[in-house]
């Protein structure tokens, strides 16, 4: 048991959730790595969403509202650490969820469908009818009708390689990830520097508020925002993280 009152409660819990997932066959072992890296970089940014992160969040809800087909890509970190939150968001932009694994097995797609499905989730594209191209063949697994045809997809969690791909479809692609300096970080329209336990309620709060606003102004809000700026602001917070650490000790 840990006690409310630890000082790193919240990533305490997080971290029983992935052990959780992987117990339950959801979330694979080097799910625990991906975990123990995002929780370094968190831990840089202050453990606590960013100004940029809430304006990265901001204009994912819009990107998603103004979606024609938007598909949220579930792996088994996800799954195992915001089942419901995720759920959550995929009824109220109505967009239906996918599972995709990197170390993909039959058996746990199956898993991840059924926890979804037990939590309530009603829409979930569930075939793997159709490649990425340019990606190994179980990698490149998706549904025709889901993340292969959509034009919007929120990808928490996901490795360079596979987000390049998409975004090489031509695809509008958001990405969640602690880490600024990863690949996918990189690569993507949007990318939200924040943990996956934050940022997924982030964006629900914030498709609610902008659910009422005419297109015109979704499109206003998204037009001026550059990733690469994003990026930078997000490295740049953890320089002076990393320099108010340093002067702390010194004095
Ligand atoms: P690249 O994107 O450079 O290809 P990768 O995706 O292969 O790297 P992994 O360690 O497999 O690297 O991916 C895990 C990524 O997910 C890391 O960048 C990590 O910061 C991020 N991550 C892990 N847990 C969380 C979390 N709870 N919330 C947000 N991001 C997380
Ligand atoms: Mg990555």
């Amino acid at each position: 048991m840990i006690p409310r009152s630890h000082p790193r409660y919240e990533s305490l819990m997080t971290r029983e959730l992935i052990v959780e997932g992987v117990k339950k066959g959801i979330t694979s072992i080097q799910g625990l790595i991906a975990q123990g890296r995002g929780e370094a970089f968190d831990y840089l940014i202050g453990e606590k969403s960013l100004q940029n992160a809430l304006h990265s969040e901001k204009v994912a809800a819009a990107k998603l509202l103004l979606a024609r087909k938007p598909v949220i890509s579930v792996n088994g970190n996800a799954a195992a650490l915001v089942p419901e939150e995720l759920i959550r968001l995929s009824e109220l932009i109505n967009a239906p969820l996918e599972v995709n694994l990197f170390h993909r097995t039959e058996e746990r797609v199956d898993k991840i469908i059924r926890h979804l499905r037990t939590l309530g989730a009603r829409n979930i594209f569930t075939q793997s009818d159709a490649l990425i191209p340019g990606l190994l063949h179980d990698r490149a697994k998706v549904d025709s009708d889901g993340i292969f045809s959509a034009d919007v997809v929120l990808v928490p969690l996901e490795d360079g390689d596979r987000c390049k791909a998409l975004v090489d479809m031509g695809k509008t692609v958001i990405a969640i990830d602690l880490n600024p300096l990863s690949r996918t970080a990189q690569c993507v329209t949007v990318t939200i520097v924040d943990n996956i336990t934050r940022a997924v309620p982030h964006i629900s709060k914030f498709a609610e508020e902008l659910k009422g606003l005419k297109k015109e102004e979704l499109l206003e809000m998204v037009r001026d925002y550059d990733n690469k700026n994003t990026i930078s602001i997000a490295i740049d917070e953890i320089k002076n993280n990393l320099e108010s650490f340093s002067t702390y000790h010194d004095s």
